[in-house]
């Protein structure tokens, strides 16, 4: 019998594990929380979410991955641990084989370390990928197709864009403004113009809720909870979709500036082809409402959001698992054949 093939998205937002013919199987935020008098771990992913913010003093609730990169080697390594255990659910008679994600832009040294962090958590082998190709395989691009496609992934704590062509990525480049950024932007504007301080969740659900990448013409509202920045009362408003606008816009400008920017730097032939097929979108920040829209408008390109945005890097690694053509094409080469499993990363290549 086979091992078993999980695929594990880790993003600075949520972590989504993939098990090969199970499919997704667990998608939680990537937030652990820690006490810190023994320094061991209370909780992790969606109960130590609702801890952000309101957590007693002792106990601190952390993203151990940051604008894509491990701030925590030892943490990201037991928060791995637990998501690896909760998803497989029983014990394994053979340890997994296991492809995980990097941002494309990573050294080499945070690279080896969610090599390592993987391997700590269990992995018999493992596959380290580069984001983009995972979230382009998984957004159904063909990757190998000699014409260029540009993929653009809105995640927590960045906006990855990247062109590929020709089965390998050309050009990538990543902005430090994602998702976070939007809570943050919307977080400010409420204590500017409306003397409201909200936290962090309540940000997102306003984002996620009325957030929209155009004015509304129909204008939508939430009633959210706050506290008042003068007197620190708890108070109750209500929040504009033109609100939520008019405080996203700004970050959502660099993001359109990022896009700009790298196209500007693909050579002519691909950069027509990316004028006929458009831009992808991917990552839970693509969920944003009318991103697409906006980003037809302000690029003049086609843009479409992928089928199951915030899914496709988990997806894409699930489907490479099953192809070792790719993974030899990502520098894996096939050492033995009496494991299909065995292939080791060929550094020379
Ligand atoms: P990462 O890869 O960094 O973990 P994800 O791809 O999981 O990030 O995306 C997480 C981001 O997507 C978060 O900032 C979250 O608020 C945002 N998001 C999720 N759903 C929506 C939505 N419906 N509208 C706007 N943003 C959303
Ligand atoms: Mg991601």
């Amino acid at each position: 019998m086979l091992g078993t093939d999980i695929g594990i998205d880790l993003g600075t937002a949520s972590v989504l594990v993939y098990i090969r013919g199970h499919g997704t199987v667990l998608q939680e935020p990537s937030v652990v929380a820690i006490d810190k008098n023994t320094n061991s771990i209370v909780a992790v992913g969606e109960e130590a979410r609702s801890m952000l913010g309101r957590t007693p003093g002792n106990i601190v609730a952390t993203r151990p991955l940051r604008e894509g990169v491990i701030s925590d080697f030892n943490i990201t390594e037991k928060m791995l641990k637990y998501f690896i255990h909760k998803a497989i659910g029983r014990p394994l008679l053979r340890k997994p084989r296991i492809a995980v994600c990097v941002p494309s832009n990573v050294t080499e040294v945070e690279r080896r370390a969610v090599e390592d962090a993987t391997r700590q958590a269990g992995a018999r082998q493992v596959f380290v990928i580069e984001e983009p190709i995972a979230a382009a395989i998984g957004a159904g691009i063909d990757i190998a197709r000699a014409c260029g496609s540009m993929l653009v992934d809105v995640g927590g704590g960045t906006t990855d864009v990247a062109v590929f062509t020709m089965g390998a990525m050309a050009l990538s480049r990543s902005a430090k403004v994602a998702g976070n950024a939007l809570e943050d932007a919307i977080a400010r504007y409420l204590r500017r113009e409306r003397n409201v301080l909200v936290g962090r969740l309540t940000a997102e659900e306003i984002k996620k809720r009325v957030g929209c990448a155009r004015l509304r013409p129909a204008e939508l509202g939430i009633y959210v909870r706050g506290q008042s920045y003068t007197t620190r009362m708890p108070v109750r408003i209500e929040v504009s979709s033109t609100e939520a606008y008019l405080a996203m816009r700004e970050r959502l400008r660099e993001i359109t500036n990022a896009i700009r920017g790298i196209l500007e730097e693909t050579p002519p032939e691909m950069a027509g082809d990316i004028y006929d097929q458009g831009i992808i979108l991917t990552g839970g920040g693509a969920l944003l409402r009318d991103l697409d829209v906006m980003l037809r408008q302000e690029t003049g390109l086609p843009a479409q959001v992928a089928r199951s945005p915030a899914q496709c890097v988990a997806l894409g690694l699930g489907v490479m698992m099953d192809r070792p053509d790719i993974l030899r094409d990502n520098g894996y080469v096939f050492r033995t054949d009496d494991d299909i499993g065995e292939f080791e990363r060929n550094r020379n290549l």
